[in-house]
């Protein structure tokens, strides 16, 4: 029975969702969830005003090759739409164990797990490997998936410097020799575009009998000559001992995958939440990711592509000054130091049709607000000439 005489104030989380500073915000300021009604190409429309896209991470421009559009459909044909449940309980399909195979085989690695999102694969990788008494060493400026990985395991934490082999050595050589460690970092950090110093921290790994996961979710298919990633570029096949990653990348679709020893991704299944309780990756993503990695070791053009597309792209931004944080891969950030010139300039860009995507802090450091961009092998000729007519208007804005 409702009390009269009290004035009722509604349930708490609503007054907190109407209230939530960065949700006004982004509703007032529109910066993100545009919707598109079209795609082609590099090029995306929303309503009947056209953008070129960079922002997205589609670096080989996989998604829409007529191969992985037949194979997608293929799938469904023969499939259906899903797997209605997670493989522990209703089973793997010979389909998920043949990627799994083509994959591990690709990476060097014995085995290899596949699930429906990079995010689930990547906090796995973590979640299911430490444990509460564990110590894991991570790189401050990892991706959200792995930290969300790193909490959920319950092991304790410490944050390492930025790609920085020095403070991680000092960090290991402070912890008791007997504890397990993990050390987590990303191949190709998405958001500054920096290669990790694979090398020095595999050997702090092997010296200091840390397991070492990687992230890589942004240099598979970029780096090394056949698109193995981080560990190709410096020719170190066993310099991580987990690597992770999304399919949302360089193959253009949706899921991710562990790729390790055998023994790492049978214990993987037995533990990670992530995948005994989760639908199994669909008939459709799984046929799609197949025929990508097909293209991928069988086209290398699309590659030779992209570091064209990238040798150029970094021209204009050196011509115009622009601080692209010393990016060493197609992730390619603009960064502008703070919020208002952010928003300045994304908007200028959007004025003159380039699609780009805002990141200020906290999800970067202070003083690094930026811009994301991503060039892709997609990109034509015209493209790039239209994008450096709008960054030089953009600089003029702010
Ligand atoms: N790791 C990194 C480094 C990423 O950039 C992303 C995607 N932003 C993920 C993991 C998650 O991948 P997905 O989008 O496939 O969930």
């Amino acid at each position: 029975m409702p009390i009269p005489f009290i004035q009722r104030q509604g349930k708490p989380l609503e007054q907190r969702f109407r209230e939530d500073d960065p949700t006004r915000l982004r509703l007032k300021y529109e910066p993100y969830y545009h919707t598109f009604h079209r795609k082609e190409g590099s090029r995306v429309w929303r309503g009947d005003r056209e953008y070129i896209m960079l922002a997205s991470n589609d670096y080989l421009g996989l998604g829409d090759h007529p191969k992985v559009i037949e194979a997608g459909k293929a799938a469904l044909e023969q499939w259906g739409s899903g797997t209605t449940g997670a493989r522990l309980a209703n089973g793997s399909r010979s389909f998920h164990v043949e990627l799994e195979e083509e994959l591990a085989d690709f990476l060097g690695k014995e085995a290899c797990h596949v699930s429906s999102a990079g995010y689930l694969s990547c906090m796995s990788a973590v979640a299911s490997y430490a444990r509460r008494g564990d110590v894991i060493f991570v790189d401050k400026n990892s991706h959200s998936s792995l930290w969300s990985g790193i909490q959920a395991s319950g092991a304790t934490y410490e944050k390492f410097s930025h790609n920085n082999p020095e403070d991680l050595r000092h960090l290991l050589s402070t912890e008791k020799r007997e504890v397990p460690k993990i050390i987590v970092i990303e191949g190709v950090y998405s958001m500054e575009g920096h290669i990790a110093k694979l090398p020095e921290i595999a050997a702090l790994a092997e010296e200091f009998d840390a397991f070492l996961v990687m992230d890589d979710a942004h240099g598979f298919g970029v780096l090394g000559e056949n698109g193995r990633g981080t560990a190709e570029h410096f020719d170190l096949p066993d310099g991580a001992d987990a690597v992770c990653g999304s399919f949302s990348k360089s193959l253009g679709g949706t899921g991710g995958f562990v790729a390790a020893s055998q023994n790492a991704i049978e214990y993987l299944r037995s533990h990670s939440k992530q995948t005994i309780f989760s639908a199994a990756l669909s008939p459709v993503a799984t046929a799609c990711a197949k025929a990508a990695l097909g293209l991928m070791k069988e086209e290398p053009e699309h590659r030779r592509r992209l570091w064209e597309n990238r040798r150029r792209y970094k021209a204009i931004l050196d011509e115009l000054d622009l601080d692209f944080w010393d990016s060493e891969t197609p992730a390619m950030p603009i960064v502008l130091g703070d919020k208002e010139k952010v928003y300045f300039f994304w908007k200028a860009l959007l004025e003159k049709g380039i699609f780009t995507v805002i990141s200020v802090a906290p999800a970067v450091p202070p003083g690094k607000d930026l811009i994301r961009t991503a060039i892709s092998a997609k990109h034509t000729e015209r493209d790039i000439e239209q994008i450096a007519a709008a960054f030089a208007y953009a600089k003029t804005k702010i």
